[in-house]
Order: C-alpha cells, then sequence, then structure tokens
C-alpha cells in the first residue's frame, strides 16, 4: 500500500460554495422547482459549487428562449462579420479569465491545473478559429444548367442546437461546439455535466459581456433524465451535439429519432498505440505514459492499449515502467501535478472493478494497482496492466482510468487486426521509423484520428470524430461550421418557363 497522499486545502475550502443559476433569455434565474446540485471537489472533498438544477419547465423555458432569438433576433440575420466580432471578443475574455477557467474545471473535475490552463488556451485558439470559418461560410452556384436556370445553394443556420457535453473536459468540449454553432448564426441550449458546469456557466456569462444578444446561449444544470432528456426531444430543437458515452449517445440517438432531428455524436473509444522496434522507443514510452495517464486516464482519447511488438515488448515495458513511476499523481492544484483526483468514488470503483477482473483472469500488475488513500478527495495511482488478452474487458471496453493494458504482436496484419479489435474507433497511434509501416497501420486503422509517431495533438484546423461505436459526424476543421446549417437549393429561372407541363 501506497503512503496516503498530503493535500492541503485551498482558499476555497474555507468559504461557502460558489453558487450558479440558470442562464435563460439573458437571464439569471433559479430553477423552476428550486432544487439545486452540490458539487464536491473530488480532488479535496469540500463543496466546491452549488447550481440551480434545472427540471423539464426550465428546458421548456431555455428552448423557448432560443427558438425567441432564433426567430425573431438579430443573432442569424446579422453579418457574419458581426458575429464573428462577438467570438472574437468572447475568445479575449475567456483569455483574460483562463486562471480562474482553470481553477473550476481543476476544483471540479480533479484535472491538474497546469494541464487545465492548457485546455482553456487551446479552448480561446478554437473561438477564433471558429469567427474565422464565420466569414469563410458560403455556398455554391451553378450557371452550368442552360441558360435560362441558375442555380444557388446557401447555407442557413440549422436553428436550435441543444448541446450536451460531459465532465472530463468541461469548457474544452463545450468549445469545441458552441462557436461553430454560434458562428453559423444558430441559438443554443447548453447543458453541461452536472458535476463541472461552473465554467460553462462563467462562459454564457462572458457571452453576455461580449455582446451576444439575450437567448441566444442559455445555460443549464442538471441531470441526464431531467434535462438532457427533454433538451433532445423537445420539438422547436433542430439538432442534438452530444459528447458523452457512447451508452448515453444510443440512448439520445434514439430520443433524437421521433422528431428526425440532425445528431452529432462524439462518444467513447479504446485506442491503441502499436509500437514496433524501429522507433524512438525513448519517445514511444513518454507517449504511453502520456496516452495511458493523461487527464487520469478520464479521456475519450486515452491511449489505454499499449500494443508493443513481442520483441521488445520486456525492455519497452521496463522502460515504461520506469517512466510511470516519475509521473506526479497529487493535488489537482499543484503546478507540478501530472495526474490528479478521479471524478467520483463511483467512478473510482468502477476502473479498480476492470483491473480486477482482469487480473482473475490472468493478466498482472505491472504497476499501481494498489489505491492511492489521501487526507482527502479519490485518486488512483497510474496503473499497468500486461499480459492482457484481447477478448478481456480490460482490452475492449473504455475503462477512464489511469490504466494502460499492455497487449503484444508480431506481424503489422495482427498489430493493426488487434487495434481494430474494439466496438470504437476513435484514434490510434502508431510507432515506427518506417514509412510503410506507418502508412499500413494508418490505413488500415478504422478510427478517426491516426497519430504517426506522436500522440493526441489536436489543432481546430483538423476535424476530430470517430468512426464505429465513437460518434457520427465530425467536430473542429474547416467544415465544423456547416454542420451548424441546412442546405437550401434555389432555382432561378430567368424570362418565361417554357418546358409546360400541359399544352
Ligand atoms: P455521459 O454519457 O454519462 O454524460 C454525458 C452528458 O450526457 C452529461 O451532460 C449527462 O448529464 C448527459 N446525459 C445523461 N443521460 C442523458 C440522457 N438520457 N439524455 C440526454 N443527456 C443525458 O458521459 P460522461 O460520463 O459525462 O463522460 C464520459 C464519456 O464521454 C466517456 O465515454 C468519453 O469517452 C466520452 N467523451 C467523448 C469525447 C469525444 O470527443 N469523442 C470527448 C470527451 C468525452
Amino acid at each position: 500500500m501506497n503512503a496516503p497522499l498530503r493535500i492541503a486545502m485551498p482558499a476555497e475550502a474555507s468559504a461557502a460554495p460558489k453558487t450558479y443559476r440558470l442562464l435563460i433569455g439573458g437571464r439569471h434565474v433559479e430553477a423552476g422547482d428550486g432544487r439545486t446540485i452540490e458539487r464536491r471537489s473530488p480532488g479535496h472533498g469540500f463543496a466546491v459549487s452549488r447550481y440551480a438544477q434545472a427540471g423539464e419547465a426550465d428546458v421548456e423555458a431555455a428552448v423557448q428562449a432560443a427558438h425567441k432569438a432564433f426567430e425573431a433576433g438579430p443573432w442569424p440575420r446579422m453579418k457574419a462579420s458581426e458575429r464573428a466580432a462577438v467570438l472574437l471578443k468572447t475568445a479575449d475574455l475567456i483569455e483574460a479569465r483562463l486562471e480562474d477557467i482553470a481553477r473550476l474545471d481543476a476544483l471540479e473535475s480533479g484535472k491538474p491545473i497546469a494541464q487545465a490552463r492548457g485546455e482553456i488556451a487551446g479552448a480561446v485558439d478554437i473561438w477564433r478559429y471558429a469567427a474565422a470559418l464565420a466569414r469563410t461560410l458560403s455556398g455554391e452556384s451553378y450557371a452550368n444548367l442552360g441558360d435560362p436556370m441558375l442555380g444557388v445553394v446557401i447555407r442557413e443556420p440549422v436553428g436550435v442546437v441543444s448541446i450536451i457535453t460531459p465532465w472530463n473536459f468541461p469548457f474544452l468540449i463545450v468549445s469545441q461546439k458552441l462557436p461553430f454553432a454560434l458562428a453559423a448564426g444558430c441559438t443554443a441550449v447548453v447543458k453541461p455535466s452536472e458535476m463541472t458546469s461552473a465554467s460553462t456557466f462563467l462562459l454564457g456569462d462572458l457571452l453576455l459581456e461580449a455582446g451576444l444578444p439575450e437567448g441566444v446561449v442559455n445555460v443549464l444544470a442538471g441531470l441526464g433524465a431531467d434535462v438532457g432528456a427533454p433538451m433532445v426531444a423537445h420539438p422547436l430543437v433542430e439538432m442534438v451535439s452530444f459528447t458523452g458515452s457512447t451508452r448515453v449517445g444510443k440512448l439520445t440517438m434514439a430520443a433524437a429519432a421521433p422528431s428526425l432531428k440532425k445528431v452529432s455524436m462524439e462518444l467513447g473509444g479504446k485506442n491503441g498505440q502499436i509500437v514496433f522496434p524501429d522507433a524512438d522507443l525513448e519517445a514511444a514510452a513518454d507517449a504511453a505514459v502520456f496516452g495511458g495517464f493523461f487527464n487520469a486516464g478520464e479521456c475519450c482519447n486515452a491511449g489505454s492499449r499499449l500494443i508493443v511488438h513481442e520483441n521488445i515488448a520486456d525492455d519497452f515495458l521496463a522502460a515504461v515502467k520506469r517512466l510511470t513511476a516519475k509521473v506526479k499523481v497529487g493535488d489537482p492544484l499543484d503546478d507540478a501535478t501530472r495526474v490528479g483526483a478521479m471524478i467520483s468514488t463511483d467512478h473510482l470503483a468502477k476502473v479498480s472493478g476492470y483491473v480486477d477482473a482482469a487480473t482473475s483472469e490472468g493478466a498482472t500488475i505491472a504497476a499501481g494497482g494498489a489505491g492511492l488513500p489521501a487526507n482527502a478527495g479519490q485518486y488512483l495511482d497510474p496503473t499497468i496492466v500486461s499480459g492482457v488478452r484481447p477478448d478481456m474487458a480490460i482490452a475492449r471496453e473504455e475503462v477512464f482510468g489511469p490504466v494502460l493494458s499492455v497487449l503484444t504482436f508480431d506481424t503489422v496484419e495482427q498489430a493493426v487486426q488487434i487495434a481494430n479489435d474494439t466496438p470504437y474507433g476513435l484514434s490510434a497511434g502508431v510507432w515506427s521509423a518506417d514509412i510503410d509501416t506507418c502508412m499500413t497501420v494508418s490505413r488500415g486503422a478504422r478510427s478517426g484520428t491516426v497519430w504517426v509517431n506522436t500522440f493526441m495533438e489536436g489543432y481546430p484546423e483538423l476535424p476530430f470524430g470517430g468512426y464505429k461505436q465513437s460518434g457520427l459526424g465530425r467536430e473542429l476543421g474547416k467544415r465544423a461550421v456547416e454542420d451548424y446549417t441546412e442546405e437550401k437549393t434555389i432555382q432561378f429561372h430567368s424570362g418565361r418557363r417554357t418546358a409546360w407541363w400541359v399544352g
């Protein structure tokens, strides 16, 4: 058993929890039935936030506000340059409040503060990218349809969008959706996770400060069943943009089906990093540790499977273990921390359950696996499980914790086959100095992103999303705004129509 972690209590621990009200129609309001949700810091155990807890009546009010802002408000009608100006101003305001936002996310999610700062800086970049795209959104014209005809294809905002986000990257994920929806001219109802809503509430305030008209963005905290479900089913909502688990993603798609809403789904992953003997093994070992333990493994892109060539498996595993021993686990608010707290005790128990099941099926714990007692909060030590077979649950299901499963392969084909042998298809990594090997794996991987000799990088310019049960559609990239539009075809006929149907 490890020595207990010493977690220091921050100033917030001796203050009352910060309170947040719902943002509906540009006003901050309590929930209709007066309920609240309290969020305790998973890294420290004290109550950090208290949000008004929305219910169905609040969803109705928020959707009505978004609908009114779409039907009668200025936002969808103004020039793209004016919308871009609001997005750019929002980016500036986020940048100015970067430290506050990072601290909220670190306190509510347990992620390391240094990492949270990077996420908020990344979000600023995305808001600016979306502002640029607002001005490049355009359609097509067809002057080749014969003399009297001109075909014009225009893009119009889809309407009210319900945006539902998870707890693992509270500010970053809403920033992968909302600025693009706004750039297109849509209005939105946003529901962050009930565990990490504070930074999204703050974003709502920054948007108003930046000049966003009332009702264009509405923010509701609440549970999936009470708030998420009616946000999906509501007849005035035209599109649902969801990031979360594959299980809830399927429920959401089914709930969107009766009203045939457009859906965008960013779901779970079970990603493999494949390491060949000719790779830069030092860099690959570092990436293996990063991939496995970044955000305590609570990451859709986690490289939770290390698929290593059998000729180097023992030495490579030893290098990964050496690096893992150096990973600083502890207080999310400590600048040096690399792995913070787990989101909840229930989730921690679920992750530990996967490790226990794997060992009872014959796998071996190569590092960690013993839990990490602390004077406050809930922590797991980075765990490496070797001797994992592709049929084990730990190799196929999304563990979503700091657990790296090690599998071995012999041929390139076998490596690709193992990498693809899960219901997910979000991302994959390949490490080799040989271009043919890299190309074969990149082409063979059934996943939305492949990293070659690097891992888990992201850029607003590059589309992101999943194959198979990792999702539907893509976020980011130059088409990200188009996702939030409908195409309308307009056919102009000049002169008298001669192709009469009756005489
Ligand atoms: P989750 O599916 O439990 O919840 C996601 C959101 O959906 C939350 O806001 C939740 O309140 C809401 N929700 C729950 N039930 C609902 C319902 N019936 N109808 C509508 N909304 C409902 O996911 P989580 O535990 O918050 O997040 C972790 C999951 O998110 C992991 O599976 C992870 O892989 C995935 N994720 C994917 C990406 C990606 O881009 N592919 C990014 C981050 C996280």
